[in-house]
């Protein structure tokens, strides 16, 4: 089906009202748990094809990560789809104000390859909850997860989620079309066209980027544990993860501390030889593979003044890149882009100012990561920074918490989503005011404006107030 055709069909569902009721929202929340939970084996089978992905990293990462949200979204709808009341100012009493939400319409979504399940779905379940329709472009470079998207969503979706496979010239076809809200996930740079072609029908767009995440660490904690959630975070689906920490700052002593650890952490997680580990990831294709195994090259070699701590191995045929910890300086070419693979470079700094400079002298982070037991510093590190999140001791898993919204700010994107935060990304706030036609009592308002009624604007409608100072 042509573009324009698969927008026009789900237009039609949407025009019909069939969307509107909570059952319907309800009834294709439920389709879509059954049709993870009865093809969980074909999704993961998928996953490990595109990614190499375990099969228990796939339940914890998309299948089970999606049939939570769907469980957390189907026990709350009803009580956030409630109108919201609003208080009504004296001078318009009796009135009654208050807000109800309306699905948007249509709703594009645009999924990149790194969680092809769970980038398509998750924004799926948010935006047919708030009562929406959804055409869904999955990654042409997940292409085993695309297809399998494909052959089940319309089997247990249908008219609810229109998949529609393909690249860039699929894509750009579909970015021509009106949609009622546009949500983007992948690199700044699609990001930009996507923002343009929206800007054309003045569609609202949520932009989920990436970018580098940074992890300041202080010698303040319990280095072996540390190592082990920032192992963790990072080598997840082997680095490919928009918010795995791409890189760690630290002062010489709490890096020293870190690096001896960091060995034994990526030991503890995929053995001593991650190559033969089932739990370890490949990289998604000859391009990705080619681009991190060079910056990690060019970086290692002689004069580059990077230093090795454990890994640096790779396999260009099996796309493999081993679990690399080097130590880098601000200039390495590990440090000019996101890494987005199994690379950490760790970059010392003088001082707590120094980190804190260094980040904020870059873009805004998807997400920043602060591993410390000094309060003060978490209260730097708070109050002096921003970032999509902000984690203390943990990478990543704040994605997981559905009450957090889940998003970028600056260049790490616009807009979020998860739980109800999806809810108000995929609904119009609707503000209706009641009020009765008997007592007129904006008679009061109305001209012609005598003494008495300019006393009696002057004391209810926008009364003069000092405010206390401080
Ligand atoms: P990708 O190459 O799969 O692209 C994402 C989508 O954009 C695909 O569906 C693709 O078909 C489409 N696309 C590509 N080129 C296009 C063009 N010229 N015009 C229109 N559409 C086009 O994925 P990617 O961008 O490599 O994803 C990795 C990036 O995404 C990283 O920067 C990562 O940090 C970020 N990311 C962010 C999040 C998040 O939730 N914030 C999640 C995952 C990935």
């Amino acid at each position: 089906m042509s573009a324009d055709a698969t927008v026009a069909a789900a237009r039609t569902v949407f025009d019909s009202g069939i969307t509107k009721p909570l059952a319907w929202r309800l009834q294709q929340l439920a389709a879509m748990n059954r049709m993870l939970c009865e093809q969980r084996d074909y999704f993961a089978d998928a996953l490990a094809e595109d990614l190499g992905k375990h099969p228990a990293e796939s339940w914890l990462t998309e299948l089970g990560f999606l049939t939570s949200e769907i469980a957390h979204t189907i026990k709350h709808l009803e009580g956030w789809l409630k109108p919201r009341k609003a208080a009504v100012p004296l001078a318009l009493l009796p009135a009654k104000a208050f807000t109800v939400l309306e699905p948007l319409g249509v709703v594009l979504v645009i999924a990149p390859w790194n969680y092809p399940l769970q980038l398509l779905l998750a924004p799926a379940i948010g935006a047919l909850a708030a009562g929406n329709t959804v055409v869904a472009k999955p990654s042409e470079l997940a292409p085993a997860s695309s297809t399998a998207l494909a052959r089940w969503v319309p089997e247990y979706l249908g008219g609810a989620v229109s998949i529609v496979e393909g690249g860039v010239p699929e894509t750009t076809e579909l970015l021509d079309q009106r949609f009622d809200h546009i949500f983007y996930t992948g690199n700044s740079r699609v990001g930009r066209i996507v923002m343009a072609a929206a800007a054309k029908h003045l569609t609202p767009v949520t932009l989920e980027l990436g970018g580098k995440s940074p992890v300041y660490i202080d010698d303040t904690v319990d280095m072996a544990a540390a190592a082990r959630r920032i192992a963790w975070g990072k080598f997840m689906n082997a680095g490919q993860t928009c918010v795995a920490p791409d890189y760690v700052l630290g002062t010489g002593p709490a890096l020293a501390g870190l690096a001896a650890e960091l060995p034994k952490a990526i030991i503890e997680l995929y053995g001593t030889d991650p190559a033969r580990s089932l739990d370890y990831g490949r990289m998604i294709h000859d391009a990705a593979f080619a681009r991190v195994a060079d910056m990690v090259a060019a970086d290692l070699a002689e004069g580059a003044g990077s230093v090795l701590v454990s890994g640096g191995g790779s396999d260009a045929v099996a796309r493999y890149i081993e679990p690399t910890v080097l130590h880098v300086d601000a200039q390495a070419r590990l440090m000019d882009s996101e890494i987005f693979g199994p690379v950490l470079p760790l970059v010392t700094v003088d001082s707590l100012e120094d980190a804190l400079d260094f980040i904020n002298e870059r873009d805004k982070p998807l997400s920043l990561y602060v591993f410390s037991e000094d309060k003060a510093v978490r209260t730097q590190f708070t109050e002096r920074t921003s970032s999509g999140a902000l984690n203390f001791g943990v990478p990543v898993a704040h994605l997981t918490i559905p009450d957090l919204p889940f998003g970028g700010v600056g260049e790490s994107g616009m807009g979020s989503y998860h739980g109800r935060h999806s809810i108000k990304t995929f609904s119009h706030r609707k503000a209706v005011l009641e009020k009765s036609l008997a007592p007129d009592t904006l008679a009061m308002i109305y001209p012609p404006y005598g003494a008495v009624k300019k006393q009696l604007i002057k004391r209810f409608v926008a009364p003069a107030r000092r405010f206390r100072k401080g």
